[in-house]
């Protein structure tokens, strides 16, 4: 009675790497998976479990967020490690079972005695990493961070903020076409940290040699870079024509027009794309007034806006709202949705080994969705966060 609590869910239509099969099945096993598979017949061997039929249901793997800055009225660039906790609980229960924390722009010392927190939750299974976002960015294309913080991106300074995060960067977004720029790329690339492109004011030539150099993400793409121009294609062209870049895309309405969102899709293809939330405090908790780091900002039926400028300042998304939209919108299938919100960004992240996909061996992280594509029931580790049999 203590771990080893065999859980058969029965019934749903259950999205496995393969493709989806109906009425599927799938085992869960204390923390793991140990079977997803076709047929609702229990075998005769199984030792005693308890089985909940989900007919009418989907089951998809849990949501990976490689982008996210907060949620639930908590940030992960400030406040306590309970506080981020409550962040990451609010993500959970809207599906998203891994994610990393995204800071904002903030002086150096400040950014590192943060990671140190947040590498902490990173090692005891909470968090899957850190991702710094600025300072290391374009003050052309700042968006909602402070601008007289920003900096060059010198390899010293990456160095500092990945020492500072004892193993657990996994992610820098950088204007790779400022001084140090390209050496900040390699720096990262030689210790498997992603070297990601954003809050750029780089050329389509700029971005290329960023590639070359071993950038593979693209932050945000559309957001905080230049529009594409006919003889001027800029850094949005050179991500998506290169089959060596993932693409992270918002798809909350807001920061993307659909056409463009689609134009993207189709573009870069279902196995680069990553679908992220970039989302701030207010996901999952609501209108008013919140910091963004040093910043103030307005949220407003459902948008962030900094009081000052009135950039758009992260969102106020959910993966599950991500997904649901990608679906009945965008008219992506649930395989397609199911790659760009779980095994693309495990896989980049490195954690695909344990995550992403619904395979035995790996940690019981699934998502129960109605037929109408709405959460109702969310596991992480084999233990329900939000039970389908309650609500
Ligand atoms: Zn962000």
């Amino acid at each position: 009675m203590t771990t080893h609590q065999v859980q058969v869910l029965s019934g749903a239509q259950v999205v496995l790497p393969t493709g989806t099969v109906d009425g599927g099945r799938v085992i869960v096993d204390g923390t793991k998976i140990a079977g997803a598979l076709p047929g609702t017949a229990a075998s005769a061997s199984a030792p005693a479990h308890h089985t909940l039929d989900l007919s009418g249901h989907w089951i998809v793997p849990g949501f990976v967020d490689m982008h996210v800055h907060g949620g639930g009225g908590a940030s992960f660039t400030s406040g306590t490690a309970e506080e981020v906790l409550q962040a990451v609980a609010t993500h959970r229960a809207h599906g998203t079972t891994t994610m990393v924390a995204s800071t904002v722009t903030e002086e150096m010392d400040v950014l590192a005695s943060r990671a140190a927190l947040l590498a902490e939750l990173v090692q005891q299974g909470d968090l899957a990493g850190i991702h710094f976002e600025g300072p290391f960015i374009s003050p052309c294309r700042k968006g909602a961070h402070s601008e007289s913080l920003l900096r060059d991106p010198d390899p010293a300074d990456v160095r500092k903020l990945m020492d500072a995060a004892h193993g657990t960067a996994k992610m820098f977004t950088l204007a790779t076409e400022m001084p140090g720029g390209l050496d900040s790329v390699r720096l990262l690339a030689e210790n498997g940290v992603l070297a990601a492109v954003g809050h750029t004011d780089a050329t389509y030539e700029q971005t290329v040699a960023a590639i070359d150099a071993g950038a593979t993400v693209a932050t945000h793409l559309y957001n905080a870079m230049p529009a594409v121009g006919h003889r001027a294609p800029g850094p949005i062209v050179a991500l998506l024509e290169d089959e060596r870049v993932t693409v992270e895309l918002i798809n909350d309405g807001t920061h993307l027009h659909p056409g463009a969102f689609r134009f993207a899709y189709h573009h870069a293809g279902a196995a680069r794309v990553a679908m992220i939330t970039d989302a701030m405090d207010a996901a999952g908790f609501g209108d008013g007034f919140y910091d963004l780091g040093p910043l103030a900002v307005e949220v407003r039926e459902g948008v962030a806006r900094l009081v000052e400028g009135g950039s758009i300042a992260g969102s106020t998304l959910t993966l599950d709202k991500a997904f649901r939209r990608s679906v009945t919108i965008d008219g992506l299938s649930v395989e397609d949705a199911v790659r760009s919100l779980s095994a693309n960004p495990a896989r980049l992240l490195g954690v695909d080994d344990r995550v992403g996909s619904l395979e035995p061996g790996k940690d019981a992280d699934l998502v129960v969705l109605d037929a109408d594509f709405a959460v109702k029931g969310v596991m992480r580790r084999g233990a329900w966060v939000l039970d389908p049999q309650v609500g």
